[in-house]
């Protein structure tokens, strides 16, 4: 039996491993000059490689089922033996995402490729597979390219291309878990300050979503984790064509109220102090500029009422500014939508157009969750498509043992 796996990253690493140390011929094309290049970029180079706790809720597809079996069967547990068996401990915080002991995504992608390599499986890199007819001397095929985000670390849409030779149906595509870009001129002029604020997602001017964290201002708008987690519906509302605004709290430690009273108090018992010095000692210098600008203040004047006040709060509070896109495939982490997976078996992740035919990865209309998820479900759908294939090459042997002794 011999399989070509098409991509080298996370998905088809594995796929290989679990192949090649069960006998099974692999050769793994990798269109890079060197394999796993998103694992080395993944988790900030620490590689948050799975979560102590997978739910179907933690995905989405347009089929959202899809993932339960495969999430179900390889879940972390038999994934942590699996890595543990290989040489590569891992370690999970509170929250429940789990990284490498080493805290390095560079020990991730060294003991896979290695594994792979030393399993037999034949690692072929600069080599792009064009079309699914140069392989047909295969008995079994796995697509393991991945999504078209990050291009500059092999993203591409030729998994798609490939899907549709065979007649596949595809989801429309949407970056996740990505920046955001706003129509205003302020964020640039906070670029680079970052706060632990909370951000509410309105979609047609209903609020769908509000999250804590991180939230820092850049040229082009806002990213940061709490941007990221409320990517995935902001991206579908805009690919929907719908009208999508964030309203951020600055600082969320401090009810609106509480802000207007200290901003008065602190005018009153200190006249001398300009807003600037006052709004300067809640927030960054750039976000104090912005929020003076875009209510025409003058960062020099010194009196306060309690009008103005409510006024400088609410702005801290609740700054509302219109999403004009997100800041495309090329910066998002994951993609949404791709093959449709209706027509992929979910627990062997064959084509059912194509039976010997795999889907695997984040080619699949399946996103996850940022935690660790869009990995999780990288190893899962190459380790039942190995397991798949494993058992064809059992039954091949199997029935030409039984053929030879006629
Ligand atoms: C910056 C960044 C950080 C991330 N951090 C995390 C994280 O911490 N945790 C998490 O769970 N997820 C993370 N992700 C997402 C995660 O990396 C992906 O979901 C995962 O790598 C998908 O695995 P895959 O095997 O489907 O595709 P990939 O890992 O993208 O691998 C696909 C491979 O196929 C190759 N290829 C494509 N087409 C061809 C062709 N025609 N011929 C030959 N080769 C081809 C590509 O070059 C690529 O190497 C991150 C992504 C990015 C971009």
């Amino acid at each position: 039996m011999k399989v070509a796996i098409i991509g080298a990253g996370a998905s088809g690493l594995l796929c290989a491993i679990e192949c090649a140390k069960s006998g099974v011929e692999v050769d793994l094309y990798e269109q890079n000059n060197k394999p796993a290049k998103k694992i080395l970029v993944s988790g900030n180079g620490r590689c948050n490689i799975s979560n102590t706790s997978l739910d179907a809720a933690d995905f989405f597809s347009q089929n959202p089922n899809f993932v339960e079996y495969a999430i179900k069967t390889f879940n972390f547990k038999a994934f942590e033996k699996m890595m543990l068996t290989l040489g590569l401990p891992l370690t999970a915080l509170e929250d429940g995402r789990a990284y490498p002991l080493s805290n390095e995504a560079k020990s991730v992608a060294n003991i896979l490729v290695q594994s792979a390599k030393n399993f037999g499986a034949n690692l072929i890199t600069e080599h792009k597979v064009n079309s699914l007819s140069e392989l047909k001397n295969y008995d079994a095929v796995v697509v393991a390219t991945g999504s078209e985000t990050a291009s500059h670390l092999g993203g591409c849409d030729d998994g798609y291309k490939f899907a549709k030779e065979l007649g596949h149906n595809i989801i429309p595509t949407y970056p996740s878990l990505v920046q955001l870009e706003l129509d205003s001129p302020y964020p640039k002029k906070m670029s680079g300050a970052k706060v632990e604020g909370e951000v509410s997602l309105h979609i047609n001017g209903i609020k769908e979503q509000t999250i804590s964290g991180d939230i820092l201002f850049s040229d082009y708008g806002v990213s940061g984790f709490a941007i990221l987690d409320i990517s995935q519906t902001a991206s579908v509302a805009l690919l929907n064509a719908q009208a999508v605004d964030i309203v951020l709290n600055l600082l969320p430690k401090m009810t609106t109220q509480q802000i207007a009273v200290f901003l008065l108090n602190t005018s009153k018992n200190n006249p001398s102090l300009t807003l600037f010095d006052i709004i300067h000692n809640l927030l960054p210098l750039k976000i104090t500029q912005a929020v003076l600008l875009s209510l025409n203040l003058s960062p020099t004047q010194t009196t306060c009422d309690t009008k103005l006040t409510k006024k400088i709060a609410n702005r801290i509070t609740q700054w509302k500014f219109e999403v004009s896109d997100t800041h495309g495939f090329r910066h998002a982490e994951v993609s949404g939508g791709g093959v449709d997976t209706t027509q992929i078996n979910p627990k062997t992740f064959a084509s059912k157009l194509q039976p010997n035919i795999y889907f695997i990865g984040e080619v699949l209309d399946v996103v996850g969750r940022r935690g660790g998820y869009n990995f999780a479900f990288a190893w899962a759908s190459g380790y039942l498509a190995a397991k798949d294939i494993i058992s064809y090459n059992c039954s091949t042997q199997l029935q030409v043992k039984t053929q030879s002794k006629k």
